[in-house]
């Protein structure tokens, strides 16, 4: 803090003053170093689980303020905590390994929020465990809890038995909208995009708030135990806005960390009241540590940057450069818009133009920098503005365009943004934002009646997962896509209620078919190399029946060809969205003996019939995919 006057440090025994045995243990005077600007001070004595704050004065007043590089807090993250890292280490740890990818494309990337997840009595997840960090380490989890031979798996089973290689948690740093103090209220629940300490986890999934080490080794163990699983760890992080300006980083450096306008006052481009400064040299280090901090203490996997567009180009690529140093595998991808006017400096501190993380400047970010294709999650099931919107599945034959480009991530050609390489784009139906996609699939074509199962509903759900698994680029979902989720028809579902936002998991039960469904399309995206290849070597491999500019039709298909020796040679995927079978003839006639290996029913690596010329027959809202038949009885 270059320009504070004075600094002290005043230490405490508890987290906060309403706990037992608070008390203040000292008050010590920080001195400045001319040269480096850095303040401090030594205290000797054995501080392990002392809790911290500083006064900074500054501008003529003093602000009382946790650490803005806090590792540890107590409850509501006020007050910092001196802690011992080492000792919050769960049994086994230092054998935890990451869960990495040689192409980040072979993530099937499934975003959960940490309550939602086990809230729900169907999670089978224990009463003590529901809502928080330890619900991921529950093993033998039976929906309803039902121990019976022929029950079905739920929580961190169903996700390995479903085929869910990847992990992405909403917001599990430490953030401001839930009151930490109170448990067991419905009410007392966000997503989370307001940070508060951004290296603490949060401290009401963890089950004591007020003890800084708790939510650390629960947090730990978490992770510890999806990678016993296999299963990788993404982690959404916010460093495009904090929950308020009352904030440590402003209590600290007045008027350093965020933005401000021409008029002077606290620019809103993230629409939650202000936006943080990546491009000033102390804001972009500290993110760039942060996320380092994550990766190294607690062996996450990789990053979902939120309002990346919010963030300059320069920060983002020396967080990959920096991530790099530890291993190229870990994934970075975010939202490359910003959710309201961002105002934007000329120049960053490095003296170069400010370039903003959004879209249409993908080709200065790193092609590993992944970029959530809005584009085509809308030509899937409709533009996300309205629940009301229809696109490719639904019927809509303008859509058919946005499907085609999707298939190569946006990397082939410019339709509305273009990613440099198929690994800089996600391909998705639907995330936390916005309708679920059961939800957009019922209100577009049924009237918001949720409350069952349409059979053209599953057909249109299976076709947006083949959509989303036979395309270039990230895999990515909503938790639950897969068993037909519905959130009621809540598309801003931030604070609404348990019930709304629960993952039922009595739905692994009723669309059964959906799960096994998504699951084959998972085992043959991993079986073909063209899908997930982080570069764009494969798109002359492929031919489309229509070209990518004109295509306004209920069906798109194509083949490609593959060049590696041990898989299937060429695959044809024709999807057809029309509420009738249809003949489609394909384009590429080289091959004319063919394995179907999905239909409107099933998808998998198995044989579920033969086709003999190049004219497929594919009933009505399905997607057909088919494989060379010489090769697909070599391999089997
Ligand atoms: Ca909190």
């Amino acid at each position: 803090s270059p320009e504070a006057s004075a600094v002290k440090v005043k230490l405490y025994a508890t987290g906060s003053d309403s706990e037992s045995g608070a008390a203040v243990l000292g008050t010590y005077n920080l001195k400045k170093n001319s040269s480096t600007g850095m303040w401090s001070v030594t205290v000797n004595g054995d501080l392990k689980n002392i809790y911290y704050t500083y006064l900074v004065t500054v501008n003529g007043t003093t602000n009382e303020t946790q650490d803005v590089y806090s590792k540890a807090t107590g409850v509501n993250g006020n007050r910092s905590m001196v802690v011992d890292l080492d000792s919050t280490d769960p049994d086994g740890w230092d054998s935890d390994n990451h869960v990495l990818f040689n192409n980040a494309q072979e993530a099937v990337v499934w975003e959960v929020h940490v309550r939602d997840f086990s809230i729900s009595d169907t999670s089978g997840v224990s009463d003590d465990n529901k809502g928080k960090y330890l619900a991921f380490t529950e093993g033998g989890t039976k929906i309803n809890s039902d121990t019976s031979a022929s029950s079905v798996s739920t929580a961190a089973d169903y996700l390995v038995k479903s085929g869910i290689n990847c992990v992405q948690l909403m917001p599990v740093y430490d953030f401001g909208s839930v009151d930490e103090t109170i448990t067991g209220s419905a009410t007392n629940r966000n997503w989370g995009y307001d940070p508060v300490n951004y290296n603490v986890p949060e401290g009401s999934y963890s089950s004591n708030p007020y003890d800084g080490n708790v939510r650390i080794t629960e947090f730990k163990q978490m992770i510890q135990a999806l990678h016993d699983r296999g299963i990788s760890v993404v982690m959404d992080v916010v460093y495009n806005h904090t929950y308020s300006t009352d904030s440590c980083f402003q209590k600290t450096v007045p008027n350093y960390y965020y933005r401000l306008n021409r008029a002077g006052k606290f620019s809103n481009g993230s629409g939650c009241g202000n936006e943080c400064a990546t491009e000033r040299a102390m804001y972009r280090n500290y993110v760039i540590q942060s996320c380092l901090y994550w990766v190294n203490e607690y062996h996450v996997d990789g990053f979902r940057y939120d309002l990346m567009g919010i963030m300059d180009v320069e920060t983002m690529n020396q967080i990959r450069d920096a991530l790099d140093q530890v291993d190229n595998r870990v994934t970075m991808w975010g939202e490359a818009w910003t959710g309201g006017d961002s105002y934007h400096p000329t120049n960053t501190c490095d003296g170069t133009k400010f370039i903003p993380a959004i879209q249409s400047n993908a080709g200065s970010l790193s092609e590993r920098i992944g970029i959530f294709n809005d584009s085509v999650r809308d030509a899937i099931k409709g533009g996300a503005m309205s629940i009301a919107n229809t696109g490719f599945v639904q019927g809509s034959k303008g859509a058919a365009k946005g499907i085609s480009f999707g298939l190569f991530a946006n990397s082939n050609g410019n339709y509305k943004w273009k990613a440099k390489a198929p690994s800089q784009s996600v391909t998705y139906a639907d995330c936390h934002d916005n309708a679920a996609l059961y939800d957009q699939l019922v209100a577009s074509t049924v009237s918001g009646d949720y409350g069952n199962r349409y059979e053209d509903l599953v057909k249109m759900n299976k076709m947006a997962g083949a959509i989303v698994n036979t395309s270039q680029g990230i895999s990515f979902m909503l938790a639950g896509q897969e068993m037909a989720r519905t959130k009621y028809g809540d598309t801003n579902s931030y604070k609404s209620s348990p019930e709304i936002n629960k993952i039922n998991w009595n739905n692994i039960l009723e669309y059964q078919d959906l799960v096994s469904y998504y699951k084959g399309l998972y085992e043959i995206r991993k079986n073909f190399t063209p899908f997930t290849a982080m570069d764009k070597s494969y798109s002359s491999a492929y031919t489309l029946n229509k070209s990518m500019g004109s295509a306004f039709s209920n069906q798109v298909a194509f083949t490609v060809k593959n060049d590696q020796p041990d898989e299937w040679q060429t695959m044809a995927v024709i999807h057809n969205s029309a509420k009738k079978a249809e003949e489609v003839k394909l384009k590429d006639e080289s091959c004319t003996e063919w394995v179907i290996i999905a239909n409107d029913k099933t998808a998998g690596l198995k044989k579920l019939g033969e086709v003999s010329g190049s004219t497929f027959t594919v009933p009505a809202i399905s997607t057909v995919i088919a494989v060379d038949k010489a090769s697909f009885d070599k391999l089997a």
